[in-house]
């Protein structure tokens, strides 16, 4: 299966420093939708595995985290497409899990869920962290330029980095 994985903070959606605490707070990237689209419709499973530690410091709840994911597979489906298994990682930093990234545990969900391996699969975030976790599992790491793209680009990447503009010129590499 042609399985891609993402970020979502920096990469579906505009980040913020602020934390995404509400649906209106949750901000797509048109393009990145539209690439999202784009993908599905061309035969490729879509991915996501976002940090969301919000919840763990209380910001926000499941049922509003749920609200936004349910907002994001509404706008891909308006264009034809579909959002697979979207993992999530409630925890904070200090909790000591194995899923929030740079640890690998969300691809492993995934890898589970769809029963691939995920040597060589394309991960797509916009911090270091999204790079180790691709690293730690030998993902393609990816960096897109949005979100905190440009201050990831900032510092040495790790070697076999991929660097896109964003979510859209990923797209338009995968697809014919
Ligand atoms: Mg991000
Ligand atoms: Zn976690």
């Amino acid at each position: 299966m042609k399985l891609l994985i993402l970020d979502r903070d920096g990469v579906i959606n505009e980040d913020s420093d602020a934390y995404i605490k509400s649906l209106d707070e949750w901000i797509p990237i048109p393009s990145a939708i539209a690439a999202i689209a784009r993908l599905s419709r061309a035969g490729w499973t879509i991915a996501v595995a976002t940090n969301q530690s919000g919840i763990a410091r209380g910001y926000y709840d499941l049922a509003t985290l749920e609200s936004m994911h349910a907002r994001l597979r509404e706008l891909v489906a308006e264009q034809g497409g579909e959002v697979g298994l979207i993992a999530y990682c409630p925890h904070g930093p200090d909790d000591g899990c194995e899923c929030r990234k740079p640890k690998p545990g969300m691809l492993w969900q995934i890898a589970a869920h769809y029963d691939v391996s995920l040597s060589g699969i394309w991960f797509v975030g916009d911090t270091r962290g999204d790079l180790d976790a691709a690293l730690a599992v030998d993902c393609q790491p990816v960096l897109v330029k949005t979100g905190k793209g440009e201050r990831t680009l900032a510092k040495p990447l790790p070697e076999g980095t991929l660097v896109f503009d964003d979510l859209a010129a990923v797209a338009a590499h995968l697809l014919p």
